[in-house]
Protein backbone atom coordinates (compact mmCIF):
# COMPACT_ATOMS: atom_id res chain seq x y z
CA UNK A 1 0.00 0.00 0.00
CA UNK A 2 1.21 3.53 -0.88
CA UNK A 3 2.36 5.66 2.12
CA UNK A 4 0.54 8.87 2.61
CA UNK A 5 3.66 10.57 3.14
CA UNK A 6 7.53 10.49 3.04
CA UNK A 7 9.47 11.02 6.49
CA UNK A 8 11.76 13.35 5.00
CA UNK A 9 8.82 15.63 4.08
CA UNK A 10 7.51 15.84 7.77
CA UNK A 11 11.20 16.13 9.28
CA UNK A 12 12.13 19.07 7.12
CA UNK A 13 8.71 20.44 7.69
CA UNK A 14 9.53 20.99 11.34
CA UNK A 15 13.22 21.48 11.14
CA UNK A 16 12.13 24.72 8.88
CA UNK A 17 9.99 25.63 11.97
CA UNK A 18 6.69 24.84 10.30
CA UNK A 19 3.12 23.47 11.99
CA UNK A 20 2.68 19.76 11.48
CA UNK A 21 -0.77 19.10 9.77
CA UNK A 22 -3.46 16.25 11.60
CA UNK A 23 -2.50 13.70 8.93
CA UNK A 24 1.00 14.18 9.04
CA UNK A 25 0.87 13.31 12.23
CA UNK A 26 -1.26 10.37 12.75
CA UNK A 27 0.28 8.97 9.75
CA UNK A 28 4.34 9.86 11.30
CA UNK A 29 3.11 7.72 14.66
CA UNK A 30 1.55 5.50 13.10
CA UNK A 31 4.01 4.33 10.69
CA UNK A 32 6.91 4.53 12.82
CA UNK A 33 5.04 2.26 15.06
CA UNK A 34 4.79 -0.04 12.16
CA UNK A 35 8.43 0.32 11.30
CA UNK A 36 7.93 2.19 7.88
CA UNK A 37 9.62 5.12 9.69
CA UNK A 38 13.27 4.67 10.77
CA UNK A 39 14.61 5.22 13.90
CA UNK A 40 17.37 7.42 12.47
CA UNK A 41 14.41 9.54 10.89
CA UNK A 42 12.15 10.18 14.10
CA UNK A 43 15.53 10.72 15.95
CA UNK A 44 15.84 13.52 13.26
CA UNK A 45 12.21 14.50 14.04
CA UNK A 46 12.27 14.26 17.86
CA UNK A 47 15.23 16.48 17.68
CA UNK A 48 13.46 19.23 15.53
CA UNK A 49 10.58 19.07 17.77
CA UNK A 50 12.74 19.59 20.96
CA UNK A 51 14.55 22.55 19.14
CA UNK A 52 11.40 24.55 17.30
CA UNK A 53 8.61 23.41 19.61
CA UNK A 54 5.15 22.23 18.80
CA UNK A 55 1.70 24.40 19.50
CA UNK A 56 -1.21 23.49 21.21
CA UNK A 57 -3.08 21.93 18.64
CA UNK A 58 -0.18 19.73 17.49
CA UNK A 59 0.91 18.23 20.92
CA UNK A 60 -2.48 17.03 21.51
CA UNK A 61 -2.64 15.30 18.03
CA UNK A 62 1.07 13.60 18.81
CA UNK A 63 -0.59 11.98 21.86
CA UNK A 64 -4.28 11.03 20.68
CA UNK A 65 -1.82 9.36 17.96
CA UNK A 66 -0.10 7.89 20.95
CA UNK A 67 -3.26 6.81 22.51
CA UNK A 68 -4.75 5.25 19.20
CA UNK A 69 -1.62 2.98 18.41
CA UNK A 70 -2.70 0.95 21.33
CA UNK A 71 -5.10 -0.43 23.59
CA UNK A 72 -7.82 2.08 25.71
CA UNK A 73 -8.57 0.18 29.19
CA UNK A 74 -11.77 0.66 30.28
CA UNK A 75 -12.94 0.66 34.09
CA UNK A 76 -16.60 0.41 33.53
CA UNK A 77 -17.26 -2.77 35.57
CA UNK A 78 -15.38 -0.74 38.75
CA UNK A 79 -18.29 0.79 41.05
CA UNK A 80 -16.21 3.37 42.32
CA UNK A 81 -15.02 6.46 40.65
CA UNK A 82 -11.43 6.00 39.36
CA UNK A 83 -8.88 7.96 40.23
CA UNK A 84 -4.94 8.14 39.73
CA UNK A 85 -1.59 10.52 40.42
CA UNK A 86 1.24 10.60 38.16
CA UNK A 87 4.41 11.98 39.79
CA UNK A 88 7.39 13.18 37.46
CA UNK A 89 9.61 11.35 39.87
CA UNK A 90 12.47 12.54 42.14
CA UNK A 91 14.62 11.18 45.22
CA UNK A 92 12.94 9.32 48.03
CA UNK A 93 9.62 9.41 46.04
CA UNK A 94 7.78 6.77 47.22
CA UNK A 95 4.52 8.18 47.47
CA UNK A 96 2.57 5.90 45.62
CA UNK A 97 2.95 3.19 47.70
CA UNK A 98 1.00 4.53 50.46
CA UNK A 99 -1.14 6.69 48.64
CA UNK A 100 -2.83 3.75 46.46
CA UNK A 101 -4.44 2.14 49.39
CA UNK A 102 -5.07 5.36 51.25
CA UNK A 103 -7.39 7.01 48.68
CA UNK A 104 -8.58 3.32 48.09
CA UNK A 105 -9.76 3.12 52.15
CA UNK A 106 -11.33 6.62 51.47
CA UNK A 107 -13.95 5.16 48.69
CA UNK A 108 -11.79 5.80 45.78
CA UNK A 109 -10.50 2.76 42.45
CA UNK A 110 -6.68 3.56 41.73
CA UNK A 111 -5.65 1.86 38.65
CA UNK A 112 -1.99 2.82 38.73
CA UNK A 113 0.09 1.92 35.68
CA UNK A 114 3.47 2.37 37.09
CA UNK A 115 7.22 2.03 35.62
CA UNK A 116 10.80 1.51 36.67
CA UNK A 117 13.90 3.57 37.58
CA UNK A 118 15.93 4.87 34.61
CA UNK A 119 18.58 6.98 35.95
CA UNK A 120 18.78 9.03 39.31
CA UNK A 121 14.98 8.79 40.78
CA UNK A 122 13.42 5.09 41.36
CA UNK A 123 10.67 3.04 40.10
CA UNK A 124 7.85 1.98 41.91
CA UNK A 125 7.79 -1.36 40.65
CA UNK A 126 11.45 -1.56 41.52
CA UNK A 127 10.65 -0.50 45.09
CA UNK A 128 7.42 -3.09 45.27
CA UNK A 129 9.54 -6.15 43.60
CA UNK A 130 11.80 -6.34 46.96
CA UNK A 131 8.43 -7.66 48.45
CA UNK A 132 9.04 -11.32 48.35
CA UNK A 133 6.50 -13.01 45.84
CA UNK A 134 5.32 -9.41 44.75
CA UNK A 135 4.73 -9.85 40.62
CA UNK A 136 4.21 -6.91 38.86
CA UNK A 137 2.84 -8.60 35.64
CA UNK A 138 -0.85 -8.75 35.53
CA UNK A 139 -3.39 -9.59 32.80
CA UNK A 140 -5.82 -6.93 32.35
CA UNK A 141 -8.50 -9.37 33.69
CA UNK A 142 -5.75 -9.84 36.73
CA UNK A 143 -5.86 -6.12 37.09
CA UNK A 144 -9.54 -5.43 37.09
CA UNK A 145 -9.72 -8.23 39.87
CA UNK A 146 -7.29 -6.79 42.17
CA UNK A 147 -9.00 -3.11 41.94
CA UNK A 148 -12.67 -4.45 42.82
CA UNK A 149 -11.17 -6.55 45.65
CA UNK A 150 -9.03 -4.37 46.90
CA UNK A 151 -9.60 -1.03 45.65
CA UNK A 152 -6.10 -0.11 44.16
CA UNK A 153 -3.92 -1.56 42.28
CA UNK A 154 -0.01 -1.00 40.50
CA UNK A 155 1.16 -2.72 38.10
CA UNK A 156 3.19 -2.63 34.66
CA UNK A 157 1.68 -0.91 31.91
CA UNK A 158 1.36 -4.31 29.13
CA UNK A 159 2.99 -3.91 25.57
CA UNK A 160 -0.80 -3.03 24.38
CA UNK A 161 -0.59 0.35 26.06
CA UNK A 162 0.70 3.03 24.02
CA UNK A 163 3.23 1.31 22.41
CA UNK A 164 4.30 4.34 20.05
CA UNK A 165 5.23 6.08 23.73
CA UNK A 166 7.52 2.57 24.37
CA UNK A 167 9.42 2.85 20.88
CA UNK A 168 9.36 6.65 21.16
CA UNK A 169 10.65 6.53 24.51
CA UNK A 170 13.32 4.16 24.00
CA UNK A 171 14.67 6.53 21.42
CA UNK A 172 14.64 9.70 23.27
CA UNK A 173 16.70 7.99 25.64
CA UNK A 174 19.42 7.69 23.46
CA UNK A 175 19.47 10.76 21.68
CA UNK A 176 19.51 13.65 23.65
CA UNK A 177 15.55 14.56 23.36
CA UNK A 178 13.82 13.62 26.44
CA UNK A 179 13.94 17.07 27.40
CA UNK A 180 10.91 18.33 25.32
CA UNK A 181 7.91 19.35 26.63
CA UNK A 182 5.73 18.39 24.34
CA UNK A 183 7.67 14.93 23.94
CA UNK A 184 7.16 14.89 28.08
CA UNK A 185 4.04 15.72 28.10
CA UNK A 186 2.51 13.40 25.71
CA UNK A 187 4.31 10.44 26.84
CA UNK A 188 3.26 10.71 29.87
CA UNK A 189 -0.36 11.67 29.22
CA UNK A 190 -0.74 9.06 26.49
CA UNK A 191 -0.12 6.15 28.93
CA UNK A 192 -2.70 8.09 31.45
CA UNK A 193 -5.37 8.49 29.05
CA UNK A 194 -5.17 5.35 27.61
CA UNK A 195 -5.03 3.84 30.89
CA UNK A 196 -8.62 4.88 31.49
CA UNK A 197 -8.58 6.96 34.97
CA UNK A 198 -11.93 9.46 35.03
CA UNK A 199 -9.82 12.21 36.98
CA UNK A 200 -5.77 12.05 37.27
CA UNK A 201 -3.25 14.49 39.94
CA UNK A 202 -0.09 15.14 38.22
CA UNK A 203 2.55 15.70 41.08
CA UNK A 204 5.15 17.93 38.85
CA UNK A 205 8.69 17.68 41.08
CA UNK A 206 10.71 20.73 40.42
CA UNK A 207 14.11 21.75 41.84
CA UNK A 208 17.92 20.09 41.74
CA UNK A 209 16.68 16.50 42.06
CA UNK A 210 13.94 16.98 39.10
CA UNK A 211 13.67 16.06 35.86
CA UNK A 212 12.63 19.48 35.30
CA UNK A 213 15.00 21.69 37.66
CA UNK A 214 13.72 24.87 36.66
CA UNK A 215 10.24 25.77 38.17
CA UNK A 216 9.04 27.87 35.29
CA UNK A 217 9.42 24.81 32.91
CA UNK A 218 8.04 22.56 35.53
CA UNK A 219 5.07 25.51 35.61
CA UNK A 220 4.82 25.17 31.61
CA UNK A 221 4.77 21.30 31.70
CA UNK A 222 2.28 20.90 34.13
CA UNK A 223 -0.10 23.72 32.40
CA UNK A 224 0.50 21.73 29.02
CA UNK A 225 -0.50 18.31 30.79
CA UNK A 226 -3.42 19.59 32.48
CA UNK A 227 -4.88 20.83 29.22
CA UNK A 228 -3.95 17.49 27.27
CA UNK A 229 -6.06 15.41 30.44
CA UNK A 230 -8.68 17.94 30.21
CA UNK A 231 -9.45 18.00 26.43
CA UNK A 232 -9.67 13.42 26.78
CA UNK A 233 -12.41 14.01 29.23
CA UNK A 234 -10.24 13.40 32.20
CA UNK A 235 -10.57 15.66 35.07
CA UNK A 236 -6.78 16.41 35.86
CA UNK A 237 -5.01 19.10 38.03
CA UNK A 238 -1.70 19.04 38.69
CA UNK A 239 0.61 20.18 41.99
CA UNK A 240 4.25 21.89 41.39
CA UNK A 241 5.96 20.33 44.62
CA UNK A 242 9.34 20.66 45.71
CA UNK A 243 12.41 18.53 45.31
CA UNK A 244 15.10 19.97 45.93
CA UNK A 245 15.77 17.96 48.79
CA UNK A 246 14.98 14.20 49.13
CA UNK A 247 11.47 13.16 50.22
CA UNK A 248 11.62 11.60 53.54
CA UNK A 249 14.66 9.71 55.19
CA UNK A 250 14.93 6.74 52.95
CA UNK A 251 16.08 6.39 49.42
CA UNK A 252 16.41 2.92 47.45
CA UNK A 253 13.89 -0.16 46.79
CA UNK A 254 13.44 -2.10 49.97
CA UNK A 255 14.43 0.92 52.21
CA UNK A 256 11.45 3.05 50.68
CA UNK A 257 9.17 0.09 51.34
CA UNK A 258 9.82 0.23 54.94
CA UNK A 259 9.30 4.01 55.14
CA UNK A 260 6.25 3.41 53.29
CA UNK A 261 5.24 0.89 55.61
CA UNK A 262 6.21 2.84 58.67
CA UNK A 263 3.60 5.78 56.91
CA UNK A 264 0.69 3.36 56.71
CA UNK A 265 1.13 2.08 60.21
CA UNK A 266 0.61 6.03 61.29
CA UNK A 267 4.06 7.19 61.54
CA UNK A 268 6.50 7.61 59.10
CA UNK A 269 8.66 11.61 58.27
CA UNK A 270 6.05 14.28 57.97
CA UNK A 271 7.12 15.29 54.46
CA UNK A 272 5.92 12.21 53.16
CA UNK A 273 2.92 11.81 55.17
CA UNK A 274 2.02 15.42 54.40
CA UNK A 275 2.38 15.25 50.89
CA UNK A 276 0.25 11.49 51.09
CA UNK A 277 -2.49 13.23 52.77
CA UNK A 278 -2.92 16.10 50.54
CA UNK A 279 -2.93 14.07 47.35
CA UNK A 280 -5.05 11.83 48.73
CA UNK A 281 -7.59 14.76 49.23
CA UNK A 282 -6.93 15.84 45.67
CA UNK A 283 -7.65 13.32 44.28
CA UNK A 284 -10.87 11.92 46.32
CA UNK A 285 -11.76 15.76 45.56
CA UNK A 286 -10.89 15.85 41.85
CA UNK A 287 -13.11 12.67 41.19
CA UNK A 288 -15.80 13.91 43.04
CA UNK A 289 -15.68 11.13 45.45
CA UNK A 290 -17.56 11.60 48.94
CA UNK A 291 -14.65 10.24 51.56
CA UNK A 292 -15.77 7.46 53.53
CA UNK A 293 -12.86 9.38 55.86
CA UNK A 294 -10.82 11.83 55.93
CA UNK A 295 -7.23 10.14 54.39
CA UNK A 296 -5.35 11.44 57.81
CA UNK A 297 -7.55 9.61 59.50
CA UNK A 298 -7.89 6.82 57.32
CA UNK A 299 -3.55 6.49 57.96
CA UNK A 300 -3.90 6.57 61.91
CA UNK A 301 -6.98 4.09 62.54
CA UNK A 302 -5.45 1.17 60.21
CA UNK A 303 -8.09 1.45 57.06
CA UNK A 304 -5.11 2.30 54.75
CA UNK A 305 -2.67 -0.13 56.25
CA UNK A 306 -5.80 -2.70 55.78
CA UNK A 307 -5.98 -2.07 52.05
CA UNK A 308 -2.16 -2.35 51.93
CA UNK A 309 -1.64 -5.81 53.07
CA UNK A 310 -4.93 -6.85 50.79
CA UNK A 311 -3.75 -5.24 47.57
CA UNK A 312 -0.22 -6.59 48.03
CA UNK A 313 -1.31 -10.06 49.20
CA UNK A 314 -3.51 -10.45 45.99
CA UNK A 315 -0.37 -9.78 43.64
CA UNK A 316 1.37 -12.56 45.42
CA UNK A 317 3.57 -10.81 47.78
CA UNK A 318 3.81 -11.50 51.29
CA UNK A 319 3.39 -8.15 53.73
CA UNK A 320 4.45 -9.59 56.60
CA UNK A 321 7.96 -11.25 54.91
CA UNK A 322 10.86 -9.57 55.94
CA UNK A 323 12.65 -7.12 53.41
CA UNK A 324 15.45 -7.82 51.54
CA UNK A 325 18.39 -5.77 53.87
CA UNK A 326 21.83 -5.61 51.53
CA UNK A 327 24.69 -7.09 53.00
CA UNK A 328 27.26 -4.23 53.20
CA UNK A 329 26.73 -0.68 54.79
CA UNK A 330 28.73 1.74 55.35
CA UNK A 331 28.25 5.37 57.58
CA UNK A 332 29.11 8.73 56.44
CA UNK A 333 29.75 11.48 59.56
CA UNK A 334 29.74 15.41 59.80
CA UNK A 335 32.72 16.97 59.97
CA UNK A 336 31.75 19.62 61.45
CA UNK A 337 28.88 20.88 64.21
CA UNK A 338 25.85 23.34 63.22
CA UNK A 339 22.75 23.25 61.28
CA UNK A 340 22.14 21.87 58.14
CA UNK A 341 21.52 24.24 55.43
CA UNK A 342 21.11 22.37 52.60
CA UNK A 343 21.24 18.53 50.92
CA UNK A 344 21.21 18.27 47.61
CA UNK A 345 18.35 15.59 46.19
CA UNK A 346 20.21 14.76 42.99
CA UNK A 347 23.60 13.67 44.40
CA UNK A 348 21.60 11.53 47.14
CA UNK A 349 19.84 10.09 43.81
CA UNK A 350 23.11 9.61 42.15
CA UNK A 351 24.59 7.61 45.17
CA UNK A 352 21.84 5.64 45.59
CA UNK A 353 21.73 4.86 42.39
CA UNK A 354 25.46 4.12 42.05
CA UNK A 355 25.10 1.55 45.16
CA UNK A 356 23.17 -0.67 43.29
CA UNK A 357 19.15 0.84 43.86
CA UNK A 358 18.98 1.85 39.96
CA UNK A 359 20.05 0.71 36.61
CA UNK A 360 21.90 2.24 34.13
CA UNK A 361 21.08 0.23 30.85
CA UNK A 362 17.27 -0.67 30.09
CA UNK A 363 16.66 -4.53 31.45
CA UNK A 364 19.72 -4.33 34.23
CA UNK A 365 18.77 -6.16 37.26
CA UNK A 366 18.61 -3.64 41.03
CA UNK A 367 19.46 -4.48 44.27
CA UNK A 368 16.64 -4.91 46.85
CA UNK A 369 18.89 -3.28 49.43
CA UNK A 370 20.79 -0.84 48.37
CA UNK A 371 20.26 2.76 48.81
CA UNK A 372 20.77 5.79 51.53
CA UNK A 373 18.76 6.40 55.23
CA UNK A 374 19.35 10.20 56.00
CA UNK A 375 19.57 10.48 59.44
CA UNK A 376 19.56 14.59 59.27
CA UNK A 377 17.24 16.72 57.47
CA UNK A 378 17.65 20.67 56.77
CA UNK A 379 16.74 22.52 59.31
CA UNK A 380 17.79 20.30 62.34
CA UNK A 381 20.74 20.62 64.13
CA UNK A 382 24.13 17.68 63.88
CA UNK A 383 27.47 17.86 66.02
CA UNK A 384 30.65 16.76 64.11
CA UNK A 385 30.91 12.76 64.14
CA UNK A 386 27.30 12.08 64.18
CA UNK A 387 25.79 10.12 61.38
CA UNK A 388 24.74 11.55 58.32
CA UNK A 389 23.81 9.05 55.50
CA UNK A 390 23.70 5.03 56.00
CA UNK A 391 24.89 3.48 52.51
CA UNK A 392 23.86 0.25 51.64
CA UNK A 393 24.70 -2.13 49.13
CA UNK A 394 25.43 -5.91 48.43
CA UNK A 395 28.90 -4.75 46.05
CA UNK A 396 31.47 -2.92 48.41
CA UNK A 397 33.08 -1.92 45.72
CA UNK A 398 30.14 0.10 44.59
CA UNK A 399 30.85 2.50 47.95
CA UNK A 400 33.78 4.63 46.54
CA UNK A 401 31.93 6.27 43.77
CA UNK A 402 28.55 6.51 45.93
CA UNK A 403 30.79 8.74 48.53
CA UNK A 404 31.98 10.49 45.48
CA UNK A 405 28.92 11.80 44.54
CA UNK A 406 27.87 12.77 47.90
CA UNK A 407 30.93 15.19 47.56
CA UNK A 408 29.43 18.80 48.72
CA UNK A 409 25.76 17.14 49.03
CA UNK A 410 25.45 18.34 52.63
CA UNK A 411 26.03 21.93 53.89
CA UNK A 412 26.40 22.69 57.73
CA UNK A 413 26.12 25.84 58.86
CA UNK A 414 26.99 27.26 62.49
CA UNK A 415 26.91 30.82 61.77
CA UNK A 416 22.85 31.14 62.57
CA UNK A 417 22.12 30.96 58.32
CA UNK A 418 18.88 30.33 57.72
CA UNK A 419 17.44 27.47 55.83
CA UNK A 420 15.80 28.59 52.69
CA UNK A 421 14.16 25.39 51.14
CA UNK A 422 11.12 25.40 48.73
CA UNK A 423 7.75 24.92 50.35
CA UNK A 424 6.28 21.21 50.04
CA UNK A 425 3.68 22.98 47.21
CA UNK A 426 4.79 25.45 45.20
CA UNK A 427 1.55 25.97 42.95
CA UNK A 428 -1.54 24.34 42.33
CA UNK A 429 -2.71 24.18 38.04
CA UNK A 430 -6.70 23.10 37.48
CA UNK A 431 -8.09 22.79 34.28
N1 LIG B 1 7.92 9.81 32.07
C1 LIG B 1 7.36 9.36 30.92
O1 LIG B 1 6.56 8.44 30.93
N2 LIG B 1 7.70 9.98 29.78
C2 LIG B 1 8.56 11.00 29.72
O2 LIG B 1 8.81 11.50 28.67
C3 LIG B 1 9.13 11.43 30.93
C4 LIG B 1 8.79 10.82 32.09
Amino acid sequence: MAELFAAVEIISAKRDKGELTDPQIDWVIDAYTRGVVADEQMSALLMAILLNGMNGREISRWTDAMIRSGERMEWSAVKRTTVDKHSTGGVGDKITLPLAPLVAACGGAVPQLSGRGLGHTGGTLDKLESIPGWRASLSNEEMLKVLQDCGAVICAAGAGLAPADKKLYALRDVTATVEAIPLIASSIMSKKIAEGTSALILDVKTGNGAFMSDPLKARELAKVMVELGERAGVKTRALITAMDVPLGLTAGNALEVRESVEVLAGGGPADVVELTVLLAREMLDAGKITPLMDPADALKNGAAMDHWRRMISAQGGDPDATLPVAKEKTVVTAEVSGEIIEMNAMKVGVSAWRLGAGRSRQGEQVQAGAGIEIHVKPGEEIKAGQPLFTLHTDEPARFERALEALTGAVRISSTGEKVELLPLIIEKIEG
